[in-house]
């Protein structure tokens, strides 16, 4: 069985190489994948460690390709990026994602925060703002209840427009936290300029806990800076016990990772949500 799995990895790769080769393919395949709905949303929780309680869900996007099966985002974000179709794929992540938390909270399944992750391109477009508004009028989500993700080398390259774009999705009383915090560059100037609420350790830093010094001293570096400029916390990639146990005891309880669940479909997430409650 498992060679057989490697071979189908193999194929599975090949195909998409020759996908990657076949732009025009791959850009077609996207567009149609948009109207067939072969996008999928999957929700993975993010934990109150001190009190094992969900604190929010991460939206996280699968693609369901109809001979090649399930697409993970590297292989396709950066290509849908790069063709600008990354805008409509975020826009429907984001009406799709919003719409599931909000039968959860009908229903009084306890989700927390909604966080939607939020290509460069999705926050250079004009229109990006008022689409937000529009969409949280539409669906009827509570803006509190919605985060946007967006990483630290977004924010360095694209300083001057993203300012003001960030200013008025905080107005519109969502919150944004820095993705994969500490892996983009080095200045931490933004964090005085910008509206941000939350940082997200990087799973590189969390990986070797507790054993790697670097990654201790990096870490806890992070956690005094959020302390100290009153930014909310969360480590993702937490995948042990011991991971676990070290964030929380150097302050950071906010846990993200396969320790407490991996990304799930609609359905897992809402019995994993019934049992946490
Ligand atoms: P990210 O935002 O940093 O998301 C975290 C990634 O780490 C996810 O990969 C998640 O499945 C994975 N992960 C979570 N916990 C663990 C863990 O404990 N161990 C390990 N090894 N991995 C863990 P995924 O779902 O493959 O997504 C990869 C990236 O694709 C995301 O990185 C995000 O940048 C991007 N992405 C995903 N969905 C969307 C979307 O709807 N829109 C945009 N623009 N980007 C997306
Ligand atoms: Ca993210
Ligand atoms: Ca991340
Ligand atoms: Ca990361």
């Amino acid at each position: 069985a498992k060679s057989n799995g490697k071979n189908r990895y193999q194929f599975y790769d090949k195909k998409m190489t020759e996908l990657a080769f076949e732009r025009t393919t791959l850009e077609s395949n996207l567009r149609k994948a948009i109207q067939n709905e072969e996008f999928e949303v999957y929700f993975q929780p993010k934990i109150d460690a001190r009190v094992d309680k969900v604190i929010g869900l991460e939206a996280l996007i699968r693609w369901n390709h109809p001979e090649l099966g399930l697409i993970p985002p590297v292989k396709f974000i950066p290509f849908a990026e790069n063709i600008g179709l990354i805008i409509e794929i975020d826009r429907w992540m984001m009406r799709e994602a919003a719409a599931q938390v909000l039968l959860w909270k009908k229903e009084n399944i306890v989700c927390g925060k909604l966080s939607i992750n939020v290509s460069a391109k999705q926050l250079e477009d004009d229109n990006y703002v008022e689409f937000l508004s529009q969409k949280i009028n539409d669906i009827g989500i509570d803006p509190k209840d919605l985060e946007i993700e967006i990483t630290e080398g977004l924010i360095m390259k694209h300083s001057l427009h993203v300012t003001s774009t960030l200013n008025a999705i905080r107005e519109l009383g969502i919150s944004i936290s820095v993705d994969d915090f500490g892996t983009g560059y080095s200045s931490l100037s933004y964090l005085k300029r910008l509206p941000i609420d939350k940082l997200k350790i990087d799973r590189s830093f969390v990986k070797d806990l507790p054993h790697d010094k670097d990654d201790i001293a990096i870490v806890k570096t992070i956690i005094a800076l959020a302390n100290n400029l009153s930014l909310e916390l969360i480590a993702e990639g937490v995948e042990t016990k011991e991971q676990r146990d070290f964030l929380l005891s150097e302050g950071c309880h906010n846990i993200q990772g396969y320790f407490y669940s991996k990304p799930l479909k609609v359905n897992e997430c809402r019995e994993f949500l019934l049992n946490y409650m």
